[in-house]
């Protein structure tokens, strides 16, 4: 059987919104094509109207849309952290259902940036295995939570998640990597 490393200290990263700008792209891509009299598409959740969440879907199933995604730094930030404290590192990401082609295009994007990192496109991101996780999505988040009560979630901020607070979660802001760092080394000795 061929060994691999021990799955004792699993760091798990999301990728839109932790290590892809999504949430840019995606609004320099919708405020292009709007109508003048359109409001701008300033921030996500799911109250948009039919028409709006229509277009979202188009701009995000074009050939290439995932695959070229800029990336986030502050998620950048921390793998690096995780990398130093030797975490076994994994990607997990959510396959969007309404996109097959993002399936291929976000192992695209993490062989373009992260060359052999490890990576898990899941329906369902509660099924994975981590001791840290670093997501910015709160539903994601109490999702993994919810069987991993001494489980670790560095949050990377954004507006869409600036009222989600949790014992387990530690927002990153740019400014605290020190705090993030301290807060994964407790883990791995535990
Ligand atoms: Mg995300």
């Amino acid at each position: 059987m061929h060994l691999m490393k021990p799955l004792e200290n699993v760091a798990l990263f999301d990728m839109d919104g932790t290590l892809a700008d999504y949430q840019k792209a995606l609004q320099i891509d919708y405020n292009k094509i709007k109508s003048p009299n359109d409001l701008q598409l300033i921030d996500f959740d799911n109250s948009q109207p039919k028409f709006v969440k229509e277009r979202i879907r188009l701009i995000r199933n074009q050939e290439g849309w995932w695959r070229n995604l800029p990336k986030y730094n502050p998620g950048f930030e921390i793998f690096e952290i995780a990398k130093k404290l030797e975490y076994t590192i994994m990607i997990l990401t959510k396959g969007p259902s309404s996109c097959p082609n993002a399936w291929t295009e976000k192992t695209e994007w993490v062989n373009n940036h992260l060359p052999g990192t490890k990576i898990t496109i899941t329906d369902d991101k509660g099924l994975v295995y981590g001791k840290v996780l670093v997501d910015d999505y709160p539903g994601y988040i109490e999702r993994w939570l919810e069987w991993r009560p001494r489980g670790l979630v560095i949050m990377p901020t954004h507006k869409h998640n600036k009222n989600f607070a949790h014992p387990n979660v530690i927002r990153y802001d740019g400014k605290n990597l020190i705090e993030v760092e301290e807060r994964m080394k407790e883990v791995i000795l535990r």
